[in-house]
């Protein structure tokens, strides 16, 4: 069989006997360690400027997987990355337009580094390997690898939302853009309303038309899209939930809850999760739920990120003032109403919190998938399981319809669902973990790579659709 290689942003690091955190590079990892292949990506190391491209390439193998990185100089990882990347495609992609900036020089830069990973692919490419993208990073890689010659199947999975085309217009180079997309074999999204948006961008503002099954004819060549929701190691997941059950941790946190029953929260301090509107809710929660007062704390753990981009920098402020201002307000000498944790932990230190909460609060304003949502679920016990309170702009609402759905505009509907899921009866609580816990072993993290891998391997039937 052809060989895989991968390609996103950043490559995770190889640590042995670790299993990978994150659906990217757990997913993509487990699939090279079967089948060996290798990964192309940024190292994470940025260099002045004086260092001038083509950067060296440095290979490092384990077993059947090699890793290729490459650094970035100061210039391509402002325009290419903090620029247009996350400057511009991020908040579009996630409905918020009026969070992006745009500049031509971006946009160039991005292309250029798209330009500089397909130089550095070609160097070890052969025409038979088969090519899996990642994210909205890469959506130029295939048109840069074709213009240096490239044939092979070259497919594309966007792991974030892709916006209806009316908020894709936003974007200056948006013809651009989907132009460059068009030259994947294989576009992958992770719901059907995605993909949805993507095809009627092509069909109305392209002029391409749609053949069936998600098979797309645009600009001369002939694209297929489809669905593939990312998914989590559930029996994974679940053991080492069962695992943190009599861990130090685990008592630790159950002493200092005293009894209390434990909402919790695991975000990228990000604009996109709905954080502020999260809090709002759970300061409504307080003022009109006083029976709840010392019965219950919330925990939210707000992981830094991307911090030298000017909204993400706001977003921190914000939300460290009205953290501040809720404890103020409800707090007793006895009792914390909010614990907001400004810091990272390894996932699996994260599985006490996971175990321990009756309630997840996952209310992002928008999101591909949200894979917080899907491991607070495997990592409840099935026996006396806690309740998801889910976004229904998340990807995972469309597969985890047994959530309490909200809308995280609504701070009135997402205080109630609060209130709702702290009540709910065993048997209520029983039904919905089991209805999610079903869709997401037949979803897993193996059934999305094996599926996206086998139609980026495989669509030759539907290429002769004319
Ligand atoms: N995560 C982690 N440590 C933390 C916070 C989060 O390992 O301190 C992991 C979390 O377990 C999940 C991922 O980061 O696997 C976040 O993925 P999600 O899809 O929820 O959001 P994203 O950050 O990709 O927007």
């Amino acid at each position: 069989m052809s060989r895989l290689i991968v390609v996103s942003n950043r490559v995770a690091p190889i640590t042995e006997g670790e299993p990978t955190a994150g659906g990217l590079a757990a997913g993509v990892m487990d699939a090279l360690r079967q089948k060996g292949g290798r990964w192309f990506g940024w190292s994470g190391q940025v260099v002045p400027d004086m260092v001038t491209p083509p950067l060296p390439v440095v290979e490092q193998r384990s077993g059947p997987i090699s890793l290729y990185t490459t650094d970035l100089n100061q210039r391509d990882y402002d325009t290419y990355y903090r620029g247009f990347a996350n400057g511009t495609l991020w908040p579009v992609f996630h409905y918020q337009a009026e969070l992006a900036r745009f500049d031509w020089v971006d946009f160039e830069g991005y292309r250029r580094v798209n330009g500089r990973f397909a130089e550095a692919i070609g160097a070890f490419m052969t025409p038979e390997d088969v090519v899996w993208v990642h994210d909205y990073h890469l959506l130029c890689l295939a048109e840069a690898l074709r213009e240096r010659g490239a044939r092979n199947r070259i497919g594309l999975f966007l792991h974030t939302p892709f916006p209806a085309p009316a908020v894709m217009m936003n974007v200056p180079a948006h013809a651009e853009l989907l132009a460059a997309m068009c030259q994947y074999d294989l576009i992958g999204f992770q719901t059907e309303s995605d993909r949805l948006a993507f095809a009627d961008y092509v069909l109305r503002e392209m002029g391409g038309e749609a053949r069936a099954d998600g098979v797309l004819a645009v600009a001369g060549r002939i694209i297929r899209t489809g669905v593939y929701p990312i998914g989590v190691h559930v029996d994974m997941l679940r053991a080492e939930a069962e695992a943190a059950a009599d861990s130090p941790q685990m008592q630790a946190l159950r002493a200092s809850l005293n009894g209390r029953a434990l909402v919790m929260s695991v975000d990228r301090l990000d604009y996109s999760k709905g954080l502020p509107q999260r809090f709002a809710a759970y300061e409504r929660f307080l003022a009109e739920n006083a029976g709840w007062h010392r019965q219950v704390e919330f925990a939210q753990i707000a992981v830094p990120s991307r911090s030298d981009v000017h909204a993400y920098q706001e977003i921190r402020r914000q939300l460290e003032g009205e953290a501040g201002r809720i404890n103020g307000r409800f707090a007793e000498l006895d009792w914390t109403p909010l614990r907001y944790l400004n810091r990272s932990f390894a996932r699996r230190d994260l599985m006490p919190l996971y175990a321990a909460a009756a309630v997840g609060l996952v209310t992002p304003l928008r999101d591909g998938m949200n894979l917080v949502a899907k491991e607070f679920i495997a990592a409840q016990d099935p026996e006396d399981p806690g309740v998801l309170v889910l976004s229904r702009f998340a990807g995972a609402a469309r597969e985890l319809d047994a959530a309490l759905l909200v809308n995280p505009h609504d701070e009135r509907a997402m205080a109630a669902a609060l209130a709702r899921a702290l009540a709910m009866p065993l048997q209520e609580r029983r039904e919905r973990h089991g209805a999610m816990m079903a869709v997401m072993r037949r979803n897993s993290l193996e059934r999305w790579r094996d599926r996206f891998e086998q139609d980026l391997r495989t669509p030759a039937a539907l290429d002769s659709v004319a």
